[in-house]
């Protein structure tokens, strides 16, 4: 018997403590788990699927207008943000206590408190006020909207914690940032019927992603008439009587009734005990692991966004089970970090995967790129203007596929399953291989025989 109180001690209830919790109690180990806010973390509670819930509900306002052209006669519409808050309050409720129910059935001892490092193997439990001992501590414990505490007026504004619970739904925003929250969210208050502005510091909102990808969203936003102002950035926020007065960088003022700032987070370091068990972090303040999500401490181990390697939910899941296999399940796992599919859930959507152009350029010598814009079908009828954009990234030497970027309706749903057959390898002749699924707007991927450009290095 182990003189330890836990096998493992979790700190952070989201998507990777959660999953390690489980998967190791499943594995025989005595597993404790904290958490300081809410079961499921940021995905659950204040991230991916309350944020989707939100995208669903700002689709509607256009859903109705293309009715029209497809005979249908839509009354008066209105839109009620209590309803969709309230509704999505208690989706959340409901998704917490299973996340809840989930660790409990498993064997594992749930805690609702902070929890600090106190040595390599103790952790403060603050609520309780006690310490508990455990062979290895695995600190999961994401990380947080950044907060520039140097804007003046900076109290005025909200974060992506606290968007999802406004009192009430501002006619005016601006969202600051250019980056997933900020592109997803200036689409979700453009559809629910605010006036919005995307104001980003850069020459082009999404940095990182393919050049194709962010001009084709930006054009899309700027005809849904949200306003896209690059090369600013908030410089005061003003409370007036009228609402809220942002200033921005050449003395020029906008008007809002709301301002989201997502101008990025920060890993859930701070106050959290690490110097005292002597853990390593980064200039970013992300724990550094290895392969195996070890620190440089061996009973520390962290996952998820804490480590700052791909801060999306999935890759925090992974993390968190693999380190479970390889302490506790007897399989060594390491992640593969390389060539994870991802969405912008925006409108329209974007999905990805793998090389952008400009990277392809700099890792091959050759490189074929296949590029379609076309009018969905739907919008034949509806007569909206929105283009869909599809572009496939070849290595003009092996002819292997290594980048997919779409933005049209569905594309989070088709990076899904890209991923898979660029993960095996798939070249271009897999994908010509491939009988299409007509009529669907995917089977373009499919049918793309025109090289759009050939590049050759030097
Ligand atoms: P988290 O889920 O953040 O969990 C960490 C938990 O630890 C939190 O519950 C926190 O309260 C708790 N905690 C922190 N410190 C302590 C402590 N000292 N003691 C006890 N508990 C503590 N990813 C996607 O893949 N798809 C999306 O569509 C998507 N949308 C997003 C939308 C928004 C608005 C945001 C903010 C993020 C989104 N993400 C999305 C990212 C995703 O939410 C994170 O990558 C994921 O939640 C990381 O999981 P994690 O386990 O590392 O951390
Ligand atoms: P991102 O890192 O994606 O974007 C941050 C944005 O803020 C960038 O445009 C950045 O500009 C800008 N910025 C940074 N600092 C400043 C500053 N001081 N002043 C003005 N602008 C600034 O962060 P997010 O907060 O949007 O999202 C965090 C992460 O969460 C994402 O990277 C992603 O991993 C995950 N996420 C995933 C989602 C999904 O899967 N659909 C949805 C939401 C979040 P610049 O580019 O110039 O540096």
């Amino acid at each position: 018997m182990s003189s330890f109180d836990y096998d493992l001690f979790v700190i952070g209830g989201g998507s990777g403590g959660v999953r390690a919790a489980r998967i190791a109690a499943q594995h025989g180990a005595r597993v404790g788990i904290a958490e300081e806010y809410r079961y499921g973390g940021t995905c659950v509670i204040r991230g991916c699927v309350p944020k989707k819930l939100f995208v669903y509900a700002s689709h509607f306002a256009e859903e109705f207008e293309d009715a029209s052209g497809f005979g249908w006669e839509v009354g008066e519409r209105r839109f009620d943000w209590a309803t969709l808050r309230d509704n999505k309050d208690r989706e959340i409720a409901r998704l917490e206590a299973i996340y809840r129910h989930n660790l409990e059935t498993s064997g594992v001892a749930v805690f609702d408190t902070r929890a600090v490092l106190k040595r390599p193997q103790s952790v403060r439990l603050l609520a309780q006020n006690e310490a508990v001992t455990a062979q290895t501590i695995l600190v999961a414990t994401g990380g947080g909207p950044y907060v520039d505490e140097m804007l003046p007026g900076i109290e005025h504004t909200m974060t992506s914690n606290e968007v999802f619970h406004m009192d009430s739904f501002p006619r005016r925003v601006i969202v600051a940032g250019g980056g997933y929250i900020a592109v997803e969210f200036a689409g979700i208050f453009a559809g629910l019927g605010a006036e919005t502005t995307l104001l980003y510091r850069g020459e082009e909102i999404l940095r990182g992603f393919d050049d194709d990808v962010r001009s084709a969203l930006h054009e899309e936003y700027e005809k849904k008439g949200i306003r896209v102002v690059c090369g600013e950035v908030l410089t005061e926020i003003e409370k007036t009587s009228a609402g809220l007065m942002g200033t921005i960088g050449d003395g020029k003022r906008l008007e809002a009734d709301g301002i989201l700032m997502a101008i990025g987070r920060r890993p859930n370091t701070a106050g959290l005990g690490l110097e005292a068990a002597g853990v390593h972090v980064n200039d970013k303040a992300a724990i550094v692991v290895d392969r195996y999500s070890k620190s440089n401490i061996d009973s520390i181990y962290a996952v998820g966004d804490v480590t700052d390697r791909v801060n999306l939910t999935p890759v925090a899941i992974r993390e968190g089970h693999a380190f479970a296999d390889t302490l506790f399940g007897g399989k060594p796992t390491a992640v593969d970090h390389r060539l994870v599919a991802t969405a912008v859930f925006s409108r329209p959507e974007i999905g990805t995967i793998g090389l952008t152009e400009a990277e392809a350029r700099q890792e091959y010598a050759n490189i074929d790129v296949y590029k379609s814009r076309f009018r969905p079908m739907k919008h034949t009828l509806s007569g909206r203007d929105e283009q869909m954009m599809m572009k496939l990234i070849v290595d003009g030497e092996t002819d292997k596929v290594v980048g997919c970027h779409i933005v049209g309706p569905d594309a989070g749903e088709m990076a899904q399953l890209l991923g898979i057959a660029i993960k095996m390898g798939a070249r271009k002749a897999d994908f010509d291989a491939t009988i299409a699924v007509h009529p669907t707007a995917a089977e373009e991927l499919v049918t793309m025989r025109q090289k759009w450009q050939r590049s050759t290095a030097g």
